[in-house]
């Protein structure tokens, strides 16, 4: 009846594991931080769990996590009292990757080890980071409630197999024992780890607990001490957190290799009673793009994790954020359901939202060089904002970054501010151009004028721009003017003369306006006379209220 089975591995798994081994070796003691973390989510889950359940407990309600190593053995284990694993679970979870858009993810790999290292952080590379240190890893494991005869010893060395067997296991939760390389027995080192718990996991809400280190081992049995601090890092007051705190929650929640760029902890008492660690990440994942990535951050109420992937906290297009949120006005049996459409959630969400614009106009008033890091990852993305969020686009329009004559250079740098400061006298309006791309935009004749004049222009290349302008038409009382659309108004940047001399030139050329409109028959509203042009003989205009030459080409490929 304990068959054992022998099973192979998703293909994208062997990928994974292959090219992880290879990239991560440098990074090597992530394992543990990973393993950790996925203990800590199952302590996280049980308790959940037992909100309803509390038989699930088994009359051990104590949760924690343990952490062993054996020199002689050369071998790590480490142990959890959470929720545990089916078989069938231990087959999904550690067989295959759920994740959609994982075998896009890894045809972009290139086999330099530096860039997919970096490529593969991006992704979280979770329970298989443990074949970056071993050689042959088992897992015991059995789901909490159910007999002690459905545990399940799993065992892989990371080449393509794996063996499943049911075993007798009296403790619920997870075992994972790592047979180290011979070239990682580094970690089989109590001073080591205990290094590695402090430095990734001092702020998990369990505490990690390892055999007390003694001279003597004649002894007897040394005695347990717990290693991390075990409080969860945002129920703690700012002043009492340093920096590098911050910075190691953040990969724990994360699983990101990089520090983020910044951070905002807050408590809110009052009306809203909640906490909330909000960070932006140095790199966007690969699957910002993907309708179906999860994204969202950590739920917790009354301390009690709920959920992870909390998407209803904050708004689609700052979907990047990592973080936790930890209520005390929501009940502890919230579901999905119920968040969708919770007054409470809405005006945390409000509250989140403002909390992330403020931290990036923060950051890109003390830290421009780290802003134009975040444009260049999340600038895109940011550029939904307008349209998703009307009652905030005075302050995201205030995070937009642009190309810009004033440049020249398609980096996006020029931030709405900056041009406005720079505006000519008599000049009330921010003009811009949108083209498929800068240097299409860059040699536009409808520059031609305002090259002539001096004032400066946005361009505008991103497929997004164009629509992003739709929603996005004023800025600091000042209107956002597409140079290629209507009549072009240049305020008193336009002398009479120029104004003269355009009335004088429709007269002289009746005529020829005439000619030109018949020829073209009705491919065209109107021609005009225009002082646009200082080099080119003609260009084409959209009526103001018209599909831009973006937009149409958009709406084209989708078919309308
Ligand atoms: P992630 O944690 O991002 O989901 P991992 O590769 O780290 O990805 O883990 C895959 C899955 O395996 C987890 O989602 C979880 O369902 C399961 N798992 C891993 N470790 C444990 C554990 N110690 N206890 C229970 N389930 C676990
Ligand atoms: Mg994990």
């Amino acid at each position: 009846e304990t068959q054992k089975e022998t099973l192979g591995f998703q293909t994208e798994v062997k990928q994974l594991l292959h090219l992880m081994i290879h990239s991560l070796y440098s990074n090597k003691e992530i394992f543990l931080r990973e393993l950790i973390s996925n203990a800590s989510d199952a302590e996280d889950k049980l308790r959940f769990a037992a909100l309803k359940d509390d038989s699930l407990f088994e009359n051990e309600p104590d949760l924690k996590i343990r952490l062993d190593y054996d020199k002689e053995a050369n071998t790590v284990a480490l142990t959890d009292n959470g929720i545990g694993m089916s078989r069938d679970d231990v087959i999904q979870n550690l067989g295959t990757i759920a994740r959609s858009g994982t075998a896009e993810f890894l045809s972009q790999l290139t086999g330099d080890e530096k860039k997919d290292s970096k490529l593969i952080g991006q992704f979280g590379v979770g329970f298989y980071s443990a074949f970056i240190v071993a050689d042959r890893v088992e897992v015991f494991t059995r789901r909490a409630g159910t007999p002690i005869e459905d545990g399940v010893h799993w065992e892989s060395t990371g080449d393509g197999e794996f063996t499943i067997e049911s075993v007798e296991r009296p403790a619920r939760g997870t075992q994972i024992v790592l047979h180290l390389k011979p070239d990682a027995s580094e970690f089989a080192d109590g001073w080591r780890l205990r290094n590695l718990v402090k430095k990734y996991s001092d702020h998990i809400s369990f505490p990690v607990v390892m055999k007390a280190e003694s001279e003597d081992d004649k002894e007897g049995e040394a005695e347990d001490e717990t290693v991390n601090e075990a409080t969860a890092l945002w129920t703690l007051p700012r002043t009492e957190i340093k920096e590098e705190e911050y910075k190691g929650f953040y990969k724990h929640i994360a699983h990101d290799f990089e520090d983020p760029l910044t951070w905002s902890h807050n408590k809110v008492e009052g009306k809203l009673d909640y906490t909330s660690l909000l960070y932006i990440p140095a790199r966007a994942p690969f699957d910002l793009y993907n309708r179906e990535a999860p994204r969202g951050i950590k739920l917790y109420v009354q301390r009690v994790f709920i959920m992870d992937h909390a998407e209803q906290f904050l708004p689609l297009y700052l979907r990047f954020v990592k973080g936790v949120v930890d209520s005390n006005d929501l009940s502890l049996n919230v579901s999905r359901e119920i968040l969708q459409n919770d007054s409470t959630v809405e005006n945390i969400k409000t509250a989140l939202t403002k909390r992330v614009l403020d931290m990036l106009a923060k950051l890109a008033k003390k830290e421009p060089e780290q802003y134009q890091k975040f444009w260049d990852e999340f600038g895109t993305v940011m550029k939904e904002g307008p349209a998703e969020d009307f009652s905030n686009r005075e302050k995201i329009g205030g995070l937009l970054r642009f190309a810009s004559t004033h440049t020249g250079e398609p980096a996006q740098n020029v931030s709405l501010a900056d041009y406005i400061g720079r505006m000519k006298d008599g000049q009330t309006k921010i003009y811009y151009i949108t083209a498929d791309n800068f240097t299409a935009a860059k040699s536009s004749p409808h520059l031609e004028i305002f090259r002539k004049k001096g004032v400066e222009v946005l361009i505008l290349s991103d497929r997004i721009d164009e629509w992003m302008m739709g929603y996005l038409t004023e800025f600091d009382g000042k209107q956002l003017q597409d140079v290629a659309r209507g009549e072009l108004d240049l305020g008193e940047v336009e002398t009479e003369e120029d104004k003269k001399h355009q009335e004088e030139a429709t007269e002289a050329h009746k005529g020829l306006l005439e000619r030109i409109k018949t020829a073209l028959d009705d491919r065209v509203q109107e021609v005009r006379v225009t002082n646009r042009l200082t080099e080119s003989p003609a260009c084409l205009v959209v009526g103001d209220y018209d599909m831009g030459a973006q937009m149409k080409k958009i709406m084209e490929a989708a078919g309308q």
